[in-house]
């Protein structure tokens, strides 16, 4: 027998199985010929999946209270991913311009030009978002809080419109998590997660994935997931269903320690505005307040504004927080987005640098700490004018 079937003592452990193949091995010649029958559930080929990422599959769905699960290799696959199964040319797509910008450049440059018709729509619009929809839009994509600048997003009257109109939604809904907001429940046909993100939980694995309930939408992107070769390694569904495991912890550590975080720096001189919804005084509060059960970990500012040197002075002298993109891991992190990207958006939030951060499970304390001497330090390179 040439399959590496290991012996059949009865075993079992706390541990998923790491199963790995490329090729599937089949009983017999019917059974080769039906193999995509197996569909949308079944093994049939590595690129459809293994029973390790099946297992990851169904853990996500449950978190989200779908009855689906689609992953995929990164966040923005998933992304692109769910777009790719439903819009074609001559479709309309909506997309809020606080969306993550591969998604942005994805319907730019990729879709617009193979006869998609990709409109940016504001992201506070709310309900309002009837009067963009023509006979032709096909998908409304929406993300909050919106990547760096925080928009809040009216999901659930959105989805209405949506539904009511005949309309697919999709939300980017890694900010929250399953457990800050559940997107099905409120209406959204595809739930998002960059997994990469709080699901993984130590910025050591990128993984996305699209949770759904219709039957119909999972067939869907079943094949389109495996016809773009977007499978996943069983390795990084372990490291996943390992995270999955201190999901809830984490992101509850997380989200006490970041709203303090947030407090301190709202009072602060030299911050002139804290773009994260759980603060009273965010734009999106209401709906946050209505709709979500969690503070995130992850809020972005505005400075006083001050010379590029200042910035400088700010990063280079963090102790404690790690200069780096992404975000939701156990490690705090600070990013920088400079003015021209902000100002330049269609709906800008703002057209002064943003400085984004990520909280990870050090000491609250310390944090709050090494804040205040980065604050410090750009506080003397502003004087020095
Ligand atoms: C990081 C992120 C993504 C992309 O995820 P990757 O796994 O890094 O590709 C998408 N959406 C949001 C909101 C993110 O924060």
């Amino acid at each position: 027998m040439s399959t590496n079937t290991p012996h059949q003592e009865p075993f079992a452990s706390l541990s998923p199985a790491v199963m790995r193949a490329s090729t599937v091995v089949f009983d017999s010649f019917e059974d080769f010929v039906q193999r995509k029958n197996r569909q949308p559930d079944g093994f049939s080929y590595g690129v459809t999946g293994t029973p390790t990422a099946r297992l990851l599959e169904q853990k996500i769905a449950e978190l989200e209270n779908g009855r689906h699960c689609v992953i995929t290799p990164s966040g923005a696959a998933a992304l692109m991913t769910a777009v790719m199964g439903f819009v074609r040319g001559g479709d309309h797509l909506l997309v809020s311009a606080a969306c993550y910008g591969s998604l942005k450049t994805f319907a730019d440059k990729w879709l617009a030009r193979m006869g998609v018709e990709v409109e940016l729509y504001q992201p506070d619009i709310g309900a309002e978002i009837e009067s963009l929809i023509k006979a032709n839009t096909r998908m409304i994509c929406m993300e909050a809080p919106g990547t760096v600048t925080m928009e809040m997003q009216d999901i659930p009257a959105i989805a209405a419109v949506a539904r009511k109109r005949g309309v697919l939604t999709m939300l980017d809904n890694t900010w929250a998590s399953p457990l800050g907001f559940k997107s099905l429940k409120h209406g959204v046909d595809l739930s998002i997660q960059a997994a990469t993100k709080f699901f993984g939980g130590h910025s050591d694995v990128l993984m996305g994935c699209i949770s759904m309930n219709d039957h119909g939408h999972y067939d869907i992107l079943r094949e389109t997931q495996s016809i773009l070769g977007q499978q996943v390694s069983p390795e990084d569904c372990f490291l996943v269903l390992r995270g999955l495991e201190t999901l809830k912890l984490r992101v509850e550590a997380q989200s006490a320690s970041t709203i303090q975080i947030a407090h301190h720096l709202a009072q602060h001189p030299l911050v002139e505005r804290l773009m994260y919804p759980p603060l009273e005084s965010d734009p999106g509060h209401a709906i946050w307040k209505r709709d979500y059960k969690t503070n995130g970990c992850l809020f972005s500012m505005v400075l006083k504004p001050a010379p590029e040197r200042a910035f400088h002075g700010f990063f280079d002298s963090l102790q404690h927080f790690v200069i780096g993109a992404s975000w939701g891991g156990v490690h705090s992190l600070a990013a920088y987005y400079p003015a021209p990207l902000q100002a330049d958006r269609p709906f800008p939030a703002t057209d002064q640098p943003v400085v984004r951060l990520s909280i990870g499970l050090e000491d609250t304390a310390m944090l709050i700490a090494d804040l205040d001497q980065a604050l410090d330090a750009y506080g003397r390179a502003m004087a020095q004018g």
